[in-house]
């Protein structure tokens, strides 16, 4: 039989945590996938360094100011160089594009992944915000446009997998697992006094800053059920998070049977992304498999709602859908950044989501427009509510 012509992967965000495990799947994939785009904000020496292995169609650099600055020495001559976001549009649509990585952080990964969807293109979504805070309508624009949403998330990953154990009646609900964060043990008070530096410390993860934030103070797992209710189309109630610090279980599928499926591997997310660019068909470990030799101890304890006020804004925001999620989002990539640069304490982030999130005007069938009026409005309020 004659041998697929490779499939061809814009990486938006090239120079992240995900955009880099992902071109090392892309790599090790003996040629089946194909990084035709790469995509880079502002470190544009690693974008140049990454078109010199993968020799892309194009790279785009989203920081205009920092690319026309910068001198692109070295860049292949077969590759083209785009600046500004909308080349990302641009290159989602593209006609020589199968599948669109969405590995930016934050709301602005939501414009490319919006054009992927709307061009029918497969997505990988690594981008957890853009379904957060536009769920209804991403899914029904992939519905009309016929493009796939594949889950790169770890735990959604895990559920997409384990989902295929049973129909869609036939499921009870689903299981997030959360590593409980570094944090974990740690008491109220010490929690208040937590710096920049023990936060961006995850024990059994090496990611971004922003996520890695996230995950300590559980706003990660918050936006996991909001992405989770829209991704599977499953309300809130059907949603269960627990804690399980070995990060082995990744998730699980509990069906009207009580059957329980769970997809387990060591926590990389290689796996996920190989999972997702490679779909429907399973390759090759690139990533390091259980060493089934040593003996294993997994825990799972109830995610205490008291002790992780950002599970129960997440559930709330999931409940409340419409306008709750773009909000809740906004507010809390404000106060992230706010607790990077000194301006607000650990353990202010979450009570500043939830603040932003009862203070808003609701409207349950929003718009993109109204949405996006939305998401400025919520990063104003937490800097005046830092400032307050
Ligand atoms: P990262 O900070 O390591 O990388 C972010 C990427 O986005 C970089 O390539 C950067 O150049 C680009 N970027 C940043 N700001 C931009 C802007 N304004 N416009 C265009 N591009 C911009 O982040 P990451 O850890 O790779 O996470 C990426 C996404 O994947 C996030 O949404 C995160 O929640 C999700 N995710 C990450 C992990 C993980 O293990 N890192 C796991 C699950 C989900
Ligand atoms: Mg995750």
């Amino acid at each position: 039989p004659q041998a697929e012509s490779p499939r061809r992967i814009a990486v938006m965000g090239a120079t992240g945590s995900i955009g880099d495990n992902a071109l090392q799947v892309i790599a090790a994939s003996q040629g089946r996938l194909t990084a035709v785009a790469l995509s880079a904000h502002s470190r544009l020496e690693r974008l140049v360094e990454l078109a010199k292995k993968f020799t892309p169609k194009w790279v785009i650099a989203t920081d205009e100011v920092a690319a026309k600055a910068y001198k692109w020495r070295g860049l292949p001559k077969e590759t083209e160089l785009l600046v500004g976001a909308e080349a990302l549009e641009q290159v989602a649509r593209d006609a020589e594009v199968d599948t669109v990585l969405a590995a930016i952080v934050g709301s602005a990964g939501l414009g490319s992944t919006l054009a992927a969807v709307e061009a029918g293109k497969t997505v990988a979504l690594a981008n957890k915000e853009t379904l957060v805070a536009a769920g209804p309508i991403v899914k029904k624009l992939a519905d009309k446009h016929g493009a796939t949403l594949l889950p790169v998330d770890s735990e959604h990953s895990a559920i997409f997998q384990s989902l295929k154990s049973g129909t869609r009646s036939e499921v009870h609900r689903i299981v997030i697992t959360a590593s409980g964060g570094p944090f974990r043990t740690w008491n109220a008070d010490a929690l208040r006094q937590v710096t920049v530096d023990e936060a961006l410390a995850h024990p059994t993860w090496d990611m971004g800053p922003k996520i890695t934030i996230d995950s300590a103070t559980l706003m990660n797992k918050a936006l996991e059920i909001v992405e989770a209710r829209w991704l599977f189309d499953l309300p809130a109630d059907r949603i269960e998070v627990m804690i399980h610090p070995q990060c082995i279980v990744h998730s699980m599928v509990e069906f009207v049977d009580g059957s329980v499926i769970a997809q387990m591997s060591p926590p990389d997310m290689r796996l996920p992304i190989q999972y997702a660019l490679e779909y429907p068909h399973r390759r090759e470990a690139v990533a390091p498999r259980i060493d089934w030799t040593q003996r294993m101890h997994l825990e799972f304890e109830p995610a205490d709602i008291g002790r992780y006020p950002a599970i129960e804004l997440g559930f709330r925001a999931a409940r409340k859908g419409g306008t709750a999620g773009v909000v809740v989002n906004a507010a809390n990539e404000t106060a992230v950044a706010q607790f990077l640069e000194g301006e607000l304490h650990f353990t202010e982030i979450v009570p500043a989501c939830k603040s932003v999130l009862e203070s808003h005007n609701f409207n349950p069938t929003p718009t993109l427009d109204e949405l996006a009026k939305l998401d400025q409005w919520a990063r104003r309020e937490v800097e005046n509510w830092v400032c307050a």
